[in-house]
């Protein structure tokens, strides 16, 4: 069973707004209105692939009990730590006309020792069944930065893969809990790195250092420029056809999660890289956010071309 982890999930509503203007108020169509979260977008593509993932993460108040009612018809298994806190919302303002996107993200909920407790009990008991566990996103306020590391590690005593796709100083300290996979972006490297990567082999240099740390594999997603696949004793870099992308918000969530089923199935390296970049495509290939047509990725697993590094 995978297990995902979405600590900071929110409901996401967009609006379609065109000629989005400050001081202004406007006449919109009903909102779209999602479950949203990293870990959420991974567990329903690992569910269009034909996994039962199960999801972890904490929910509070009555947006809270929204998302788990979505969840359920959605199919999604969950075993979420109730907070006191409401869990947050966030909106979008679409606006065509003039291709802008405006977003509000409430602040993030607070989380009490005893909820933190309550989740990590929760978490170490999924540990009897999970094959992988996959933490996405960020953090909420109060929890520790190395929050990310503690799993990680408590993961590792188990010998439960532990994949991790964070930025920031969770990430920074989450790669000390030597998880077996990251998936940064060319930005969250570069963040990571604290200088300016020009070239790929600048990227690879600091990927092979993440590696040296203990990390076991270092997925690099660099969007239409595909993706290198980074660990010790090789380097494969993904060379993918262009597409017509739709899209692209999800693709390292669609990524991960062909990723995990990949590993999941025991599926050889070369060929977890090339359904990992099929994923993030399909995805971006959609209107809807962490969906993908299965027919699509059986036709761009055939177009992607992977070589290896030296
Ligand atoms: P997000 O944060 O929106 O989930 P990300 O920045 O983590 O995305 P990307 O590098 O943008 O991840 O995308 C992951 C993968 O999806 C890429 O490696 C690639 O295979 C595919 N992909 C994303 N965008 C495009 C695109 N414009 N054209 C082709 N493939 C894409």
């Amino acid at each position: 069973m995978i297990v995902t982890v979405t600590l900071n999930p929110a409901i996401d509503i967009s609006y379609r707004v065109n000629n989005f203007k400050i001081n202004k108020g406007h006449r919109v169509e009903n909102g779209n209105k999602t479950a949203g979260g990293k870990g959420l977008n991974v567990s329903r593509v690992l569910k269009q692939l034909g996994e039962h993932p199960h999801c972890l993460g904490f929910l509070g108040g009555s947006n809270g009990k929204w998302i788990k009612r979505q969840l359920e018809i959605e199919g999604l298994e969950g075993s979420f730590t109730q907070i006191k806190e409401e869990t947050r919302t966030c909106l979008a303002f679409i606006d065509e006309e003039n291709s802008t996107q405006t977003e509000l993200m409430e602040k993030c909920p607070t989380v009490s020792e005893e909820e933190k407790e309550e989740f990590l009990e929760t978490y170490q008991q999924q540990f009897k069944k999970a094959t992988l566990i996959i933490a996405s996103g960020s953090l909420p306020s109060w929890l520790d930065s190395s929050f990310y590391k503690d799993m990680s590690k408590l993961a590792k005593e188990q010998n439960i893969p532990f994949i991790l796709d964070t930025s920031g100083e969770p990430l920074k300290l989450g790669i000390e809990g030597n998880p077996f996979l990251i998936k940064p972006n060319q930005e969250e490297l570069t963040q990571f790195a604290g200088k300016e990567l020009k070239t790929m082999e600048d990227m690879v240099e600091v990927a092979i250092r993440i590696c040296n740390q203990g990390v076991q594999n270092v997925l690099l997603s660099l969007g239409e420029g595909g993706a290198i696949l980074v660990r010790k004793d090789v380097i494969l870099k993904a060379n993918i056809p262009s597409i017509p992308v739709v899209n692209p918000v999800g693709s390292g969530d669609s990524m991960i999660a062909g990723m995990a089923y990949s590993i999941n199935n025991n599926l050889v390296l070369e060929e977890c890289l090339r359904m990992a970049c099929a994923c993030g495509m399909a995805n971006a290939m959609e209107e809807k956010t962490g969906f993908v047509q299965s027919q699509m990725i059986k036709q761009l697993l055939k177009e992607i071309n992977i070589t290896s590094i030296d």
